[in-house]
């Protein structure tokens, strides 16, 4: 039987609604955690909270938009009034909105500036005091290989991910001493509607360069997370583990 190591405490996993985001509540579910999981509509989250009774598990899915503070605020209020505050934190939501530099236009870059850097930002800050009580937290940020090799139409996207890393590593320095740990996954290409909206041509070209030979699945990306927010693994903090098949190293 596998062993409950998150027994007792909340999990709260952004974008869990599909992809990876998903894999990752199934997987912090399995390992006996009280899960929360959001998407971005009331159908989205009611679907999570399906999921995770039908499940036999214990947790709810909540509704959150990570580019709006209010948003952030009213879902955290909501964890207060029926859950433990989360002593693991995953940032996993996130969006892409492609285009070359020379076409990108200010939508683009703030939309996914907003949601994948600064909503964590927000989100991570308002988790953290009940943490530090605790003297116990995973704080487990999603990044993007994109982030680390850079990816041509997307330096919206790449900054946002590679700042991430940056944020991942200060905050792992600032809190390493209360028994909070802070790491990033950085995802090559996995199979998940973000991926699949790319052509049938250029996963073709992409999958040539791939050391494994093909894209990902969420629950490969699943599997290191659970790694990261499990009890033994205290004494790894500030790291990045690369998710990617080969496609970088
Ligand atoms: P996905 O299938 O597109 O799912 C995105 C999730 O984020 C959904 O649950 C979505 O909720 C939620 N979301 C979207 N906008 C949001 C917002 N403004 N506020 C809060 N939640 C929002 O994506 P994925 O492929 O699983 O990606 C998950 C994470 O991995 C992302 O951070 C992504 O950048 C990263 N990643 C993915 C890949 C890849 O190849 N797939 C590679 C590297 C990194 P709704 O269902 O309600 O829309």
């Amino acid at each position: 039987m596998k062993e409950m190591t998150l027994e007792g405490k909340t999990a709260l996993i952004t974008g869990a609604s599909r992809g990876i985001g998903k894999a990752i509540l199934k997987s912090l579910l399995d390992d006996g955690a009280t899960v929360i999981g959001t998407a971005t509509s009331k159908e989205g989250a009611d679907k999570i909270s399906k999921f995770i009774k039908e499940s036999g598990g214990k947790g709810e899915g909540l509704v959150l938009n990570m580019s709006d503070t209010d948003s952030i605020k009213t879902m955290l209020d909501e964890i207060k009034e029926k859950f433990d505050a989360p002593a693991v934190l995953v940032n996993n939501a996130g969006i892409t909105r492609d285009n070359l530099l020379m076409r990108m236009k200010d939508d683009e870059w703030n939309d996914v500036i907003n949601t994948n850097l600064s909503g964590i930002f927000h989100l991570t800050k308002a988790c953290l005091r009940p943490m530090m009580k605790q003297r116990w937290g995973r704080i487990i940020n999603i990044s993007s290989i994109s982030g680390m090799m850079g990816n041509p139409g997307q330096c919206n996207y790449a900054a946002a991910k590679a700042g991430l890393i940056g944020f991942t590593k200060s905050l792992a320095k600032e809190i390493a001493s209360r028994g909070i740990t802070v790491n990033a996954v950085a995802p090559g290409f996995i199979s998940t509607d973000m991926a699949n909206a790319i052509s049938d041509d250029i996963k073709n070209t992409v999958v040539e360069h791939i050391p494994v030979g093909r894209f990902g699945q969420p629950d490969e990306i699943a599997t290191a997370v659970a790694f990261l927010a499990s009890p033994g693994a205290s004494y790894v903090t500030g790291t990045v583990i690369n998710a990617s098949g080969g496609l970088y190293m």
